[in-house]
Parts: C-alpha cells; sequence; structure tokens
C-alpha cells in the first residue's frame, strides 16, 4: 500500500476500443500522463512504422513469422488481424502490471476486446465514439496517415465496429477532447472505487457477495 487509496494503480485492466481516427490513441495518452498508476501495454504489430513511431513504445514491431512463432509459443492473451496486419498483447507485460498493482490500458481492436471477454478476462470495457460518422471521415483526413482508399474502407469498417459497442461496459463520446479526457478519467477513478477493488486497501475486510 502506498497510502493514496483510489488514486493509486489496483492492477486492473481497462480496455479501450473505437473506430481509427475517433481518437483513442490521443485519449489514451491523455489519460496516461495524467492518472497515476496507469500504463499503456505495448502490443505487438507486423505493421509498417508510422513516422514519430517509436520501436518498443508505440508498438513492438514485428515481422509475419516472428508473430506467428509468438502466437505458436502461447505467448499472446489476445491476438487479431486488423486491415490486413497482425496486432496482439502479449501476455507477460499484463502480469508484470498486474504484480506491480499497475493498472493496465490495452488500447485494441472489437474483435481482441470480444477475445478477452470470451475467456472472462476481468476487465473494463470502454468504447470510444465519435460525436458522428461526418466528424470521424474529417479527423482521419485531418490525420492523414492512410490514403483515400484506406479512409474508406477504415469509414466501412467503422461501421461494424459501432455495432458491437453494445458489449462494453461503458461509452466515452469524444466530441470536445476536454470533456471526453474527463469522462475517460472519472471511469477509471470509479472503477478503482469499487466494492470489490477497495478490498484492497483493507486486507481484513471481505466484501459482500
Ligand atoms: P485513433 O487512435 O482512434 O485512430 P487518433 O487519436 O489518432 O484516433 O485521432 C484521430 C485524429 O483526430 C487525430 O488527428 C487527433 O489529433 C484528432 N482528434 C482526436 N480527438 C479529437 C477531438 N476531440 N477533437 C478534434 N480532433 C480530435
Ligand atoms: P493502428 O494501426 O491504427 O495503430 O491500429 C489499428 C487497430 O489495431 C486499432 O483499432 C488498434 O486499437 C488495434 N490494435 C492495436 N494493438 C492491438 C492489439 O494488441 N490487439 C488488437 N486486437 N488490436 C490492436
Amino acid at each position: 500500500m502506498d497510502g493514496k487509496g483510489a488514486t493509486s494503480g489496483r492492477g486492473i485492466l481497462f480496455i479501450l476500443s473505437a473506430p481509427s481516427g475517433a481518437g483513442k490513441t490521443t485519449l489514451a495518452k491523455l489519460a496516461i500522463s495524467k492518472i497515476p498508476g496507469l500504463k499503456q501495454s505495448v502490443s505487438y504489430t507486423t505493421r509498417a512504422r508510422r513516422e514519430g513511431e517509436v520501436d518498443g513504445k508505440s508498438y513492438n514491431f514485428v515481422d509475419k513469422a516472428a508473430f506467428q512463432k509468438m502466437i505458436g509459443q502461447n505467448r499472446f492473451i489476445e491476438w487479431a488481424q486488423v486491415h490486413g496486419e497482425y496486432y496482439g498483447t502479449a501476455l507477460d507485460a499484463i502480469e508484470k502490471a498486474k504484480a506491480e498493482k499497475s493498472d493496465i490500458l490495452l488500447v485494441i481492436d472489437v474483435q481482441g476486446a470480444a477475445k478477452l471477454r470470451e475467456k472472462k478476462v476481468d476487465g473494463v470495457f470502454i468504447f470510444v465514439l465519435p460525436p458522428s460518422l461526418a466528424v470521424l471521415h474529417e479527423r482521419l483526413g485531418i490525420r492523414g496517415t492512410e490514403d483515400v482508399r484506406e479512409r474508406e474502407k477504415r469509414m466501412e469498417t467503422a461501421r461494424n465496429e459501432i455495432a458491437a459497442s453494445k458489449d462494453y461496459d461503458f461509452l466515452v463520446i469524444n466530441d470536445t477532447l476536454d470533456a471526453a479526457e474527463q469522462e475517460m478519467e472519472y471511469i477509471i477513478r470509479a472503477e478503482r472505487c469499487r466494492l470489490k477493488r477497495r478490498s484492497l486497501d483493507f486486507p481484513d475486510y471481505t466484501p459482500h457477495s
């Protein structure tokens, strides 16, 4: 115990998903910088590094053979193919964060989140929605990391992803960044106060079942 009560991590797994361009990377970065005890998991991917991305920080960039080897070794808690590339969360990163009592934020797609639910992983599932599809389209254009064809593909995928939001615990609408960031923070801080998690503060207290 560090005496900070609900302001410190508890080994909670937060799962953040959203259609491409909705703002999950932006919101995740803000949450990590503002909320003590929260770390972001660094995923593995086979996709090419974008300008400004740092290997081992943004992602662990690996080739397909290395990724498939990791699948064979059961080293992923979840993995999925997104936009033709492989993405996955390594099991050991999660275990390490849990051992340190850090809360961990996974920024993963809806397929990966569904796999975690299937495995009955104790996680808090948060979905970020843009205020409208038109705004989503506009943000993808402003970000400019994909060409027009790729952007249209992402808009198509977005409709299916939004349909999957019904299975999540929380919905954050990313209209103004300030408001969305605050909602993220409220969710994380409230979750740390949940009865079953607060029992960590009182080792001799058993929550009601
Ligand atoms: P994702 O990770 O979901 O693909 P990003 O975080 O990369 O989305 O955001 C997509 C683009 O939209 C980026 O250029 C980002 O700066 C911008 N953006 C994110 N949130 C907002 C917001 N609330 N208002 C305006 N622009 C935003
Ligand atoms: P991008 O290539 O734009 O960084 O990410 C594309 C999609 O892959 C996003 O929806 C992102 O959340 C998702 N993604 C990133 N890492 C992982 C992961 O480890 N597992 C899964 N299932 N999806 C991931």
